[in-house]
């Protein structure tokens, strides 16, 4: 399982705008073939999985002022997968703006990059 992940999560530089030796966490995830999503369904989704997100990170840990009983290990496997929850539903969201409403997301993925370097986000190697 751990060597599967090794081939889903890569980390390798990047290059985009004139700024090189970023580095880029890649993630593949599937479109799930057995659900029928719609944009709103996917909304609520994301939202309900943030919020199981939010409360891994909070009251797991103890910020809420509950006494933790979980170790540190499993609290941050809980928080991934709680995370992986909000990237697969995500996902499967950007499968339905591109199925159902014929969004053009590589097009929505450059304009995204080209704000993270308008909004200074990104600097050239070296200049972080
Ligand atoms: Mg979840």
């Amino acid at each position: 399982m751990r060597g599967a992940g090794k081939q889903v999560f890569r980390t390798r530089n990047w290059s985009f705008g004139g700024i090189s030796g970023v580095r880029q966490k890649i993630v593949a995830l599937p479109r799930l073939n057995r659900l029928q999503p719609t944009l709103e369904s996917t909304a609520l989704k994301l939202m309900e999985e943030a919020g199981e997100l939010a409360q891994a990170i909070g009251k797991l840990r103890g910020l809420n002022g509950e006494e933790v009983s979980l170790a540190r290990e499993d609290i941050m496997r809980r928080i991934s997968r709680e995370l992986l929850d909000v990237a697969q539903t995500a996902v499967s969201m950007m499968f339905v703006l591109e199925e159902q409403y014929g969004v053009d997301l590589d097009r929505s993925l450059e304009e995204h990059l080209a704000k993270l370097v308008a909004k200074g986000y990104l600097a050239p190697e070296g200049e972080e």
